[in-house]
Formats: structure tokens, C-alpha cells, sequence
């Protein structure tokens, strides 16, 4: 039978009941005890509100640079951003689903629809290839304190990026956002890929030039090669997954921009009027991210939780028995196999687990036929096509009242529930070929309708 760290699993069930059903990978629902009011909780952080707005700053500076080489950005003036947007025929839908009302108000945050690669990498991934851009550029002296970053396109800045490499492993979407910007500035790119990753973002990275390298295994071995080569590598840059800062501040900048959307559309949060955000999970890196900086600045009015595959739930396990990175799911018997495969993650991040410790309300797990039904309601009632990870987040707000009834009563919400705002975070989806969204709609279609 398993051991974890040291202890056989029965014993660690008698004080972990949620260990069986997240073995037998069945869909479960896991509330935070750890989480303390925000107050408390801020002191340990290694991350303050200064750090947030070093990394937005950045964004800006390169506004101009983005704008030139991404004419899609233009409307926003260089900035990357998506919609926040009500989804009420979504809601709707799933109130039919699942049989019950849902009190207070549901929109999609469509980070689907992120110009350059179409997932929420484009807020994390991008943002560590354009500050190693800037930290290159500053030091060779080719770009100066203040300049304009469009300079950037400069060929002899080419030239310059084009002596260094950047690395990176990824289930995908990740190495989407690298390659692609990473080869707009002109660097060499180097993208490990695991196994789950779809075969036209391999294609499309090679296409740009990039080095596309493939393993027959999962994330961490794409990771753990990734770090291998960065370190044997003269000018080369690791993008860290599992433990990158700089990731995680880029995905950061999303809760301000929230904030602003949230006041553009009359949406109060307050403690009369709660906040739910609902973020599917990998690694861990952009849902932390985000979280952690909507905390910042929502503090105890927002109640974050994350969604993770039946069969990847790496976070869970790790938040859940308190040994973050020390496990994976593949020691309690999961296989990591998952449509989901921004998702497909068996170990998660350490440094996001231990962030979130305090500051996350809870993770629920959905499996993979759910995720395939809800991407054909959400492409019926709304006219999004998204990819199944990006809807991992999407059963949250029913699962909360089906199953974290606990939590709702702890910090007295009940009452409060028809003045919530529900926001489903939607990761990705725009890029997909058609083909594809078809395969998936189509499969989804077969299991709503028999
Ligand atoms: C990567 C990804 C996530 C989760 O981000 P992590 O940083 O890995 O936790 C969610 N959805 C999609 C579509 C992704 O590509």
C-alpha cells in the first residue's frame, strides 16, 4: 500500500478523510482551515503591494514595444488584457444542470480571449520574457532609463537578444506565451514539452523558429530537462515554473485590472457584497498569482478558490496534507491523465502552495466529462469556445453551495449570497483550432446528450 512521507495511508486517511475520495479520483471539494483573515495572514508574505506595481509599471514601459509588434494590442494600447462579462445564459443553464438556484451574479474574466497566445500565460509568461528583455537591453547599454521601449525592435537589439536563449517546460500553453514573445524580441527559445501537450502548439512554436523538444512523460520531466539544459547553457534564461516569482507577479497585474473592470461595470465588493473567484489550477503559478493579488486588494472580501482535474489534483494534496511539493499524485495512485491538459500537473508548485496557505478558501476537483459538457453549454449559451482546463472553474459557484455549506456559515455568508458576484476564471481557448474545438464539442455534446 502507499506511504507518504513516511507514514502508511491509512493511518494519514484517519486524520485526512478527504484522501479517499481524491484517491479514487472522484470529484471532491476541500475547504482551506488554514485560511486566516487577511490582517493576519499578510505579515508572512514574501510578495507586498510595492512588488505588484514594480510589475504593472514594466507592463506599461513595454506598451509601445507590444503595440508595434502586436497590432491586435492597439485597441488597449499595448496592454494585454481580456474582458470581464456577465454570462447569465451560462447560469442559467447550469442552474438546470444542477437543479438549484444560483443567488447573486455570474461573469467570465475571458482570459481565453488574451491577445498574442490566448491563454493566461499571456499575463505571466510574457511578462518574465519581456523583463529579461529589459534587464539584457539596460545592461548592454542598448536601451537607456527612460527611452522608449519600441527601440526595442531596433535590429541591433535583435542581434543582441539573439545571442542569448531563453528555456522553459510546459504543458503547452506556457511555452506558447515564451516562444511566441521570445521570438518577437528576437531570442532563441527552447520549449520542453510533455507529453499532454497538443500537437498544433508544437507546430505553431516551430513555425516561429522556435526548438520544440518532446518527452514521452509528464510536466515535471519537462521541467526538470528544461532546468538542465538552461544550466549547461552560456546567456540563457530558465523559466521556472514551478517556483518563478517573476510568473508570478506577471499574472499578478490581473487583480488591478480586475478592480478597475469590477468599478467600470457597477460591481460593489465589499462585506456586504462578496466576492467569489473561481481559478483552475496547474502548477499552481497563475491561479496563485492572481489570488494572492486580488487579497491585496479585496482583503477578507474575496474567497478565492481553485479547481484542479479528479485526476491531477496536485494542489489540493499538497495544501491539503501540508507537504506542498513533497508529493504528488502519482504516490496516492493517480495517473495525471486528464483533458485538461493545462492542467495535467502531478506536483505542485512549493512556493505557491505555501503563499496560498493562509489566503486560499478552498480547492474543488471536477473530472473530465463535466469539463466536456460545460464546454458545450458555454459555447451554446454564450458563444465562447474555450479549452477544457479554462473550465475547470465554472462548477465552483454550485459546488460552493452543494458542498462548502461549511465555509459559508463560518464567515457568516449566507445571507450575504444574493449580493455576491460569482467571477469564473476562464484560462484559455482562443487559439485552439477549429478542428479541435470541434472534437471537443462534439464529445461534449455526446455526453449531455447520450
Ligand atoms: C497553465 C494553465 C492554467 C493554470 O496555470 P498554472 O500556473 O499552471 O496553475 C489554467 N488554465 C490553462 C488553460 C492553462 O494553460
Amino acid at each position: 500500500m502507499y506511504v507518504i512521507d513516511g507514514t502508511p495511508i491509512e493511518q494519514w486517511k484517519q486524520s485526512h478523510p478527504l484522501l479517499d475520495p481524491l484517491m479514487a479520483a472522484q470529484p471532491c471539494c476541500w475547504i482551506n482551515e488554514q485560511k486566516r483573515p487577511f490582517l493576519a495572514a499578510q505579515p508572512d508574505l514574501p510578495l507586498k503591494l510595492s512588488d505588484m506595481s514594480d510589475a504593472a509599471s514594466r507592463l506599461a514601459r513595454f506598451a509601445p514595444f507590444i503595440a508595434l509588434r502586436f497590432p491586435e494590442t492597439l485597441d488597449n494600447s499595448g496592454l494585454i488584457e481580456s474582458p470581464l462579462r456577465p454570462i447569465s445564459h451560462f447560469k442559467a443553464a447550469l442552474e438546470k444542470q444542477y437543479g438549484r438556484g444560483l443567488p447573486g451574479q455570474l461573469y467570465l474574466k475571458c482570459d481565453n480571449a488574451l491577445p498574442i497566445s490566448g491563454s493566461i500565460k499571456a499575463r505571466g509568461g510574457i511578462y518574465e520574457v519581456l523583463k529579461y528583455a529589459e534587464t539584457t537591453a539596460l545592461s548592454s547599454g542598448l536601451l537607456k532609463q527612460g527611452e522608449c521601449y519600441s527601440q526595442l525592435a531596433a535590429p541591433e537589439v535583435r542581434a543582441l537578444f539573439n545571442q542569448h536563449q531563453i528555456v522553459v517546460g510546459s504543458t503547452g500553453n506556457l511555452g506558447l506565451s515564451i516562444g511566441i514573445m521570445g521570438a518577437a524580441l528576437g531570442f532563441k527559445v527552447s520549449v520542453h514539452m510533455s507529453a499532454d501537450a497538443r500537437q498544433w502548439k508544437k507546430t505553431l512554436l516551430r513555425c516561429k523558429g522556435v526548438e520544440v523538444i518532446e518527452y514521452e512523460e509528464d510536466y515535471s520531466k519537462a521541467v526538470a530537462e528544461g532546468r538542465k539544459q538552461a544550466l549547461e547553457t552560456e546567456n540563457c534564461h530558465f523559466v521556472d515554473d514551478e517556483n518563478s516569482m517573476d510568473l508570478f507577479l506577471g499574472y499578478s497585474v490581473a487583480a488591478e485590472r480586475l478592480k478597475i473592470q469590477l468599478d467600470e461595470q457597477n460591481i460593489q465588493v465589499d462585506a456586504e457584497h462578496p466576492l467569489f473567484v473561481y481559478l483552475p489550477c496547474g502548477v499552481g503559478g497563475g491561479p496563485g498569482g492572481v489570488a494572492f493579488a486580488l487579497k491585496q486588494l479585496f482583503g477578507d472580501n474575496v474567497h478565492c478558490f481553485f479547481a484542479e482535474p479528479t485526476h491531477s489534483p496536485c494542489m489540493l494534496l499538497g495544501m491539503y496534507t501540508g507537504l506542498h511539493d513533497q508529493i504528488s499524485v502519482q504516490e496516492i495512485g493517480l495517473d495525471n491523465k486528464t483533458c485538461a491538459d493545462g492542467l495535467a500537473v502531478g506536483r505542485a508548485s512549493g512556493f505557491v502552495g505555501k503563499v496560498m496557505a493562509h489566503l486560499l478558501s478552498g480547492i474543488f476537483t471536477v473530472n473530465d466529462d463535466t469539463l466536456y459538457k460545460l464546454l458545450v453549454l458555454m459555447k451554446d449559451e454564450e458563444g465562447i469556445a474555450l479549452e477544457p482546463s479554462a473550465l475547470a472553474g465554472a462548477p465552483g459557484p454550485f459546488r460552493l453551495f452543494d458542498e462548502g455549506q461549511s465555509y459559508l456559515n463560518k464567515y457568516q455568508l449566507g445571507d450575504k449570497m444574493d449580493n455576491a458576484t460569482h467571477v469564473v476564471w476562464a484560462t484559455g481557448g482562443s487559439m485552439v483550432p477549429k478542428e479541435e474545438q470541434d472534437a471537443y464539442y462534439r464529445l461534449g455534446q455526446g455526453l449531455l446528450h447520450g
